[in-house]
């Protein structure tokens, strides 16, 4: 079963809302299978950084909230993709977003084994719970719980709320995330290699749940091929 020379290819698409907890379990998952954890977000935000073209347009985007068109998305994840490094595989978090993303990323695996998709999928009232309760000490900048009083735990510095997840802009993103990407879990939902997880859980057990989806579908997914 394991040979030295040949890792079995691992193609894995993430969804789930903000908040679900999906780029925890990406990073999880990429580090035990040493593959690529490829977040459009992550290559949006470097390139603001840089100052390159494509992070001036992103930029006001990522400011009000919003979305990158799907062309400027489907050529950073098709360039990703030809990297080296996701030769045996990727997890994609982020992307696909839409049916047109969804269709390209088809093309562009066509040749690399199944696409195991993986939907974490949490009550939308958990979610605005978890993402407008997100406090930082105004002092040393620690992350508070949700359930946490008026004081850092740390240095007794005030809370406060991170202005990029306040409640109308947690719930704006949350309405984007519904309409753009109910229909992917559609477009989805009849292949042997979707699976659908429980995020409302605690990380460890969605780690495992996570796990016991991917054998599944992945063996699924070869059986068809
Ligand atoms: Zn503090």
């Amino acid at each position: 079963m394991t040979s030295p020379a040949v890792q079995p290819t691992l193609n894995v698409v993430m969804l789930g809302p903000p908040g679900a907890g999906k780029g925890t379990q990406a990073e999880r998952l990429a580090s035990r299978h040493r593959l690529p954890k490829i977040s459009t977000g992550d290559i949006l935000r470097k390139a603001v950084q840089t100052g390159s073209e494509l992070g001036g347009a992103a930029r006001q985007l990522i400011d009000a909230g919003k979305l990158v068109g799907d062309d400027a998305v489907i050529g950073i994840v098709k360039g990703r993709l030809e990297c080296e490094d996701a030769r045996c595989g990727f997890i994609l978090d982020g992307f696909p977003r839409t049916v047109v993303q969804a269709t390209a990323l088809d093309e562009m695996v066509a040749m690399r084994g199944p696409l195991v998709v993986l939907d974490i999928v949490v009550p939308e009232d958990v979610l605005v719970h978890r993402l407008a309760g997100r406090r930082i000490c105004s002092r040393c900048g620690a992350n508070a719980s949700v359930d946490a009083k008026d004081a850092c735990t740390r240095c007794g510095g005030e809370l406060v709320t991170r202005t990029d997840d306040g409640a109308e802009i947690v719930r704006e993103r949350l309405k984007i995330y519904q309409r753009q990407t109910k229909p992917l879990v559609d477009y989805y939902a009849q292949r042997l290699t979707f699976r659908s997880i429980d995020g409302n859980q605690s990380p460890d057990i969605v780690t495992a749940s996570i796990d016991a989806a991917i054998t599944a579908a992945a063996t699924a997914g070869r059986g068809r091929a």
